[in-house]
Parts: C-alpha cells; structure tokens; sequence
C-alpha cells in the first residue's frame, strides 16, 4: 500500500507540473479516510446527446455542500468514456478532489492504459476500478480482464502514483456468494486497494455483518458506504431489487403509507435516510458515499 509521504511527494510533483489547478494537499482519499470520516457525492455522466450544462450547475451547488470528494461514474465499455473525463477534469479544476470509476468491459491492456493517462492528465488520483456490469447477453467481458481483480493488477502496475478503490457488496455481489466475496476484497487489498465503497444497503445490520466477516478475513481497509437517498418509491423498489439488495421493513412501511403520496413519501424518505446515515455511522462506516442522481436539491438536506 502506498505510503503518506510517497502521496505528499507526488502531489508536489504534481503541482509543480501545474496540470491542473487542484488541492495542495489530501487529494488522496486514503489520506482523508485516515483523518476523518468523510462524506462524499457521485455523480454520472449525461447520455453523449444531452448538454453537460446541468450537471455542471449541479455540481457547483455540490461544492457548495463541501465533500471530502466527489466520484464520476464510467459507462461499461467505455461508451461515455470522454464526457467522464471532461467531468473529472471539471471538479479537479474546481479545487475539488475527485474518484474517477474505471471499468473493464471490452477493453484490452493498452487502452487500459490510454485511459488511466487520460485521467490522470485530468488531474484523477483516485481510481474506482470495477469489473462493470456485463452487457445483455455477454458471458464474459470481451477484453483483456476477466474481472476487476485482474484489472487492479495490472493498473497497480501503471499507476503507482494512483490510490485505489474497489467496490463491495454488504449483501454479496449477484454472481458471487458471501465467503468468495469476502476472500476476493482480501485478494483486492492485497493488490493495494486502500479502502472500498460499497453498493447501496439499506440493510444495517447486514452491513455490520458484513464488516465484522471481512474484518475478521483481514480486510482493514477503511469501507465506504454508497447510500442512495429514499426520495422515490418506484426507483428505492427497483434499485435494491435489480441489485440482490433487501428491502427493510421499515423502508417497506414508507413505501407501503406513502407510495400514492409522492411529495409525502420524499419528506418521510428523507428523514429515513438521515437516520440511515447515522446508523450506518454507528455500524463502522469510514465514509458515506451519497449517489446524488446527478440532483442537489434534497442533498441539502442530508449532509
Ligand atoms: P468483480 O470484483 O470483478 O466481480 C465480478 C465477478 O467476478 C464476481 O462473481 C466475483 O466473484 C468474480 N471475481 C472477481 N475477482 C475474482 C477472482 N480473483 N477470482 C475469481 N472470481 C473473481 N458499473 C459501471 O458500469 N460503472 C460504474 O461506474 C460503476 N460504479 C460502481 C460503484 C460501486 C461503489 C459499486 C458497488 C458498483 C459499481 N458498478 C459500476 C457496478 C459494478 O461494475 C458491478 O457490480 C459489476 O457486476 C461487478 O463489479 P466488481 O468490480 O465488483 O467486479
């Protein structure tokens, strides 16, 4: 695992080079992790026919809320790899600091490496590094990695200089079970993964199951957790089901009293997700990773 003064060195580098305006120090998010547990927002890319000007003034007022960073979402296969860039660069140059996703589908060793340069020369420190979702139909994922583990090896190689994420999945992965998930974040961090993020949960207890699993396996890494805010019914039901993901029953119960009621199901959403946000907090959380939907409005609220 990378060191602080290796990372406290590189970003001198790094200004001196002057690529980009960033922060003089803590662009590095296992540096922030060790120091406090941070808050954090993501935010994906606009279909390549839709103007960026919206999420460019949604990310503005997010800067407003001061996160510790904020995370870009990748397009399997790479479909809006340029538009994830051009946002990276964007927040990089805001002074923020910034997790590019980076997923493997359909893509071999050398524009792996291409693409690590493009956002590094954007001014990315901080990779997310996925298997991504296999596209309808595909067995595997048509290119030179099998699986993320595979590609942070080979990245680790190519980015040194780079701290390294890894997703995890409080309620196992679809296609993996609980122990393989557990032995594969160990392998992940013994690559150099230096903290996770997790899938949405809205299930605390199996978080904190999960945490002690792993902790117990060895994974120290600090664990972020992705919290998608209960502001819609129909979406809350579809996310968590699409993901294995399980349905409390006290988010059944809002979406039971409030499903006819949008507006009154978003407030009661709201309060939910601060108490889950404190839950989570209680339960060993290091951070807590808001996926903002590309919205501000009722973020607001939650931090
Ligand atoms: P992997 O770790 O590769 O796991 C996939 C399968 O491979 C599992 O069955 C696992 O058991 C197996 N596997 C992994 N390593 C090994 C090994 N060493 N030996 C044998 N089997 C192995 N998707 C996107 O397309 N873009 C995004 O921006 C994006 N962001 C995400 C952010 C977070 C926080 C999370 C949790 C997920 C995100 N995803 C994103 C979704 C993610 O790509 C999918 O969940 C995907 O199906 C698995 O990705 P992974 O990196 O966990 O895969």
């Amino acid at each position: 695992m990378l060191q602080a003064s290796f990372y406290s060195d590189t970003i001198k580098k790094r200004n001196r080079r002057n690529c980009c305006r960033i922060k003089e120090e803590n662009v590095y998010i296992p540096e922030l992790l060790k120091e406090k547990r941070t808050i954090s927002f993501e935010v994906f890319p606009p279909k390549n026919d839709k103007p960026l000007e919206p999420l460019m003034e949604t990310l503005r007022h997010l800067y407003g809320l001061d996160p510790d960073f904020l995370s870009v979402t990748y397009g399997a296969g790479g479909t809006n790899a340029g538009r994830a860039t051009t946002i990276c660069n964007s927040i990089a140059k805001s002074g923020n600091t910034v997790m590019a996703h980076f997923t493997c589908i359909g893509l071999d060793t050398e524009e792996v490496k291409s693409a690590i340069d493009e956002f590094r020369t954007a001014g990315v420190q901080n990779l997310l590094l996925l298997r991504g979702d296999l596209p309808e139909g595909w067995t595997g994922t048509r290119g030179s990695f099998d699986n993320a583990t595979e590609l942070i090896r080979s990245v680790r190689e190519v980015a040194s200089d780079m701290a390294i994420s890894a997703a995890a999945y409080p309620e196992t992965h679809l296609e993996s079970d609980p122990e393989q998930g557990i032995e594969i974040l160990k392998e992940k961090q013994d690559l150099g993964v230096s903290f996770f993020m997790t899938q949405l949960c809205y299930d605390v207890d199996a978080f904190a199951c999960f945490l002690e699993k792993a902790q117990k396996a060895g994974v120290t890494a600090p664990m972020v957790v992705g919290v998608m805010p209960v502001l819609k019914a129909e979406s809350t039901i579809k996310m968590t089901l699409s993901n294995g993901c399980s349905i409390p029953a006290d988010v059944a119960r809002l979406i039971g009293r409030w499903d006819k009621s949008p507006e009154d199901f978003r407030k009661a959403g709201k309060e939910y997700t601060l108490q889950l946000i404190e839950r989570f907090k209680n339960a060993g959380a290091d951070g807590i990773h808001l996926y903002t939907l590309n919205k501000y409005e009722d973020v607001v609220d939650l931090v």
